[in-house]
C-alpha cells in the first residue's frame, strides 16, 4: 500500500524567522505522525535552520533543486552531497518553474535523477503540460515524454525511492486547480507507464502526488481519487493554517 506524501514547496518565499517558525508549528502539529510523509523544501539558504527546528520530528527536509555534479567550479549551484550534509532526505527536481523560466532540459533533469540516486537522495520528479498542450489535445504525450526521459537509466530497484509528481503548468500558482477526474486520469497514465517500463509491481507502488493550487478546500477532492497518493503544495503550504488541513486530510483518506 502506498504511504500518503504531501510535501511543501515553499519556493522563493518566507525569511529566515517565518521559515522556522512555520516548521516549528508543522513540527508540533503533526511531527509525531507516521500515517503520512510529509516534506519541507525551503530555499537553499534555509534548510540547515529549518532542519534543526524539525529535528526530532517525522518531517522531512527536501531541497527544490540540485546540481549534477558533487563539487567543483560550478559558482551559485549546490551539490547532492552539500543536500545530504544539511540533514535533506528529498529534492524536487524538474519542476516546472525550472523547466520553463529557467530553461531546464529533459536531458539535464535525467542527469539530476540519476546523480542524486547515486548520492542516497530521493528525488521528487516533477511533470506536467502547458495549458496550450492540454488544449492541443498533447498532454499525454508531453507528460509521457517527460518521465520517460527523466527515469532514463534509472534501475528498477532505484524506483522505490522516486516519488513523481504531476503538476500541470496552468494549475500552478494560478488558484486554477485540476479537476479531481483531470488529475486521475494522468495519474493512471503516469502509474501504467511506470509499469510498462519496469513491471507492474514498481508501478503499482510508486507514489504520485499532484501538485497545482493544492488548498484545504480542494484537497479531499483530489485525494479521494484511487491514484493521487498526496500533493505537492506550493502556496499553501506557506502557512501552517493551509498546509496541515491538508496534510490532516491526506492523513484521513490514506490507503496505507
Ligand atoms: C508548486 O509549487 O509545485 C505548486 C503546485 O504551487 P501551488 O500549490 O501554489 O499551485
Amino acid at each position: 500500500m502506498r504511504k500518503p506524501f504531501v510535501a511543501g514547496n515553499w519556493k522563493m518565499n518566507l525569511d529566515l524567522e517565518a521559515s522556522c517558525a512555520v516548521a516549528g508549528e508543522l513540527k508540533s502539529r503533526l511531527g509525531s505522525a507516521t500515517d503520512v510523509t510529509v516534506a519541507l523544501c525551503p530555499p537553499f539558504v534555509y534548510l540547515k535552520a529549518v532542519g534543526d527546528v524539525l529535528a526530532g520530528s517525522n518531517i522531512a527536509l527536501g531541497a527544490q533543486n540540485v546540481y549534477t555534479e558533487a563539487e567543483g567550479a560550478f559558482t551559485g549551484e549546490v551539490s547532492g552531497p552539500m543536500l545530504l550534509d544539511v540533514g535533506c532526505q528529498y529534492v524536487i527536481i524538474g519542476h516546472s518553474e525550472r523547466r520553463h523560466v529557467i530553461g531546464e532540459t529533459d536531458e539535464l533533469i535525467n542527469a539530476k535523477v540519476l546523480k542524486v540516486l547515486e548520492f542516497g537522495l530521493k528525488p521528487i520528479v516533477c511533470v506536467g503540460e502547458k495549458l496550450q498542450q492540454r488544449q492541443a489535445g498533447r498532454t499525454e504525450r508531453v507528460v509521457s515524454a517527460q518521465l520517460k526521459n527523466a527515469l532514463e537509466g534509472v534501475g528498477k530497484d532505484q524506483m522505490a525511492s522516486i516519488t513523481v509528481a504531476y503538476e500541470p503548468v496552468w494549475a500552478i500558482g494560478t488558484g486554477q486547480n485540476a479537476t479531481p477526474e483531470q488529475a486521475e486520469d494522468v495519474h493512471v497514465l503516469i502509474r501504467s507507464l511506470v509499469s510498462d517500463l519496469y513491471d507492474q509491481r514498481v508501478g503499482e507502488d510508486l507514489i504520485i502526488q499532484y501538485g497545482g493550487s493544492v488548498k484545504p478546500e480542494n484537497a479531499a477532492e483530489l485525494l479521494r481519487m484511487e491514484n493521487v497518493d498526496g500533493a505537492l503544495v506550493g502556496g499553501a503550504s506557506l502557512k501552517a493554517e493551509s498546509f496541515v488541513p491538508i496534510i490532516e486530510t491526506a492523513r484521513s483518506l490514506g490507503r496505507s
